[in-house]
């Protein structure tokens, strides 16, 4: 006898994050705060006091009431999850039956293609236009044509920066009948988010993260918001216990004080507007070729050889991400950081010549 491997498991790989002790993390676009010593020592009172023998809660009910009142929402439209990519998952694997098909858009979060691929439902891929944005109008009409049943993808997108507003948004959700999964990752920095409304449509899912703006990824905790009917749905799919207890006592400090979302927020956007500003004169002296419009804590670039950029800032202890030959995604650090970048690029570029195409 001898067992052999599903074909969709024979090909899989480990999630594969930049790893290496490099002096300038810029890759993964998490938050360069901490959270204040204050909440530091409050978390570990609370961990402290967790009942560790104990399973967690559930449904993370204390937790999910935190959300909902920073976010000015009800929580029982609110589940939560193992980070936003244990919804992802549970998502694909709960709302589709088998053949039916999702539409992603290209660039977007590798994730969604790689979750589709283990429930092994198609994946139509949307490809957006030369300048990045994706035309609202072909999605739907796609979506139509081709019989979607699920739609996902991210706002502010990963990694393009760009952002579609509230406008269009609704157009697209009220203009099919497929289940659409808006993943709002980084709307803590833009003001165009859906999930004050998210429980008014039968057909969205929202998702937040406590990973990027307010600073826990290490935690592991991300949300869905969704209506009554659909909310349901995710806490009767999700495995029992998914987020540990000591990650709900831990995150809760952070949800419960403002400062995340006032000041933290402001210094990562400034963070940001200094790198723009930066790379700005890059593509001035023709250093660069295009900039794309950041709704992000992050920047998306065109460039030469990008590749190679990527490499040379390695090189110099920098680590930011590569997309193919032509972009680079730069994740907002500390201002030494961000000088440092800009320097080590800057450097790098003008030696190279600065032709652009
Ligand atoms: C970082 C990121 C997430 C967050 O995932 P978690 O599992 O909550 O850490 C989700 N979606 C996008 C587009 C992201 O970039």
């Amino acid at each position: 006898m001898s067992y052999t491997l599903a074909p969709k498991a024979q090909n899989l790989k480990p999630y594969d994050p930049i790893k290496g002790a490099y002096r300038i993390r810029l890759d993964a676009n998490e938050s360069f705060l901490l959270p204040t010593p204050e909440d530091r020592q409050a978390m570990l009172n609370e961990v402290a006091g967790v009942a560790l023998n104990r399973y967690p809660d559930p449904l993370a009910f204390e937790l999910c009431s935190d959300f909902a009142s920073l976010y000015g929402i009800s929580s029982d439209y609110v589940t939560a999850g193992n980070g936003s990519d244990e919804l992802i998952s549970i998502i694909m694997s709960t709302f589709l039956q088998k053949g039916e098909k999702v539409l992603t858009l290209s660039p977007d979060f590798s994730m969604y293609r790689f979750y589709t691929s283990i429930t092994e439902n198609p994946c139509v891929i949307f490809d957006k236009s030369q300048d990045m944005t994706a035309d609202i109008d072909l999605i739907i009409n796609t979506a139509a044509e081709q019989n979607i049943r699920l739609i996902i993808f991210s706002n502010p997108c990963n990694p393009t920066s760009l952002g579609i507003k509230t406008g269009e948004m609704r157009r697209l959700i009220r203009s099919t009948d497929a289940l659409v999964i808006l993943d709002e990752a980084y709307m803590d920095f833009w003001d165009q988010s859906l999930i004050m409304e998210a429980h008014e449509y039968d057909n969205l899912i929202l998702l937040r993260t406590c990973s990027k703006a307010i600073g826990v990824a290490g935690l592991r905790i991300g949300f869905a918001v969704a209506n009554s009917q659909l909310t349901s749905v995710l806490r009767s799919a999700k495995s029992p216990y998914n987020v540990n207890s000591v990650s709900q006592a831990m995150a809760r400090i952070v949800l419960k004080n403002k400062l995340y979302h006032t000041e933290f927020i402001n210094t990562i956007l400034d963070s940001r507007n200094y790198i723009m500003d930066g790379l700005r004169r890059l593509e001035k002296n023709g250093l660069i070729t295009r900039i794309y419009d950041s709704c992000t804590n992050f920047a998306f670039i065109k460039l030469n050889d990008a590749g190679e950029v990527f490499k040379n800032l390695a090189k110099n202890g920098i680590i930011v991400r590569n997309f193919g030959n032509d972009f680079l995604r730069i994740t907002a650090g500390t201002q030494g950081e961000n000088s440092e970048l800009l320097r080590v690029l800057e450097n790098h570029l003008k030696k190279k010549g600065g032709k652009t195409k």
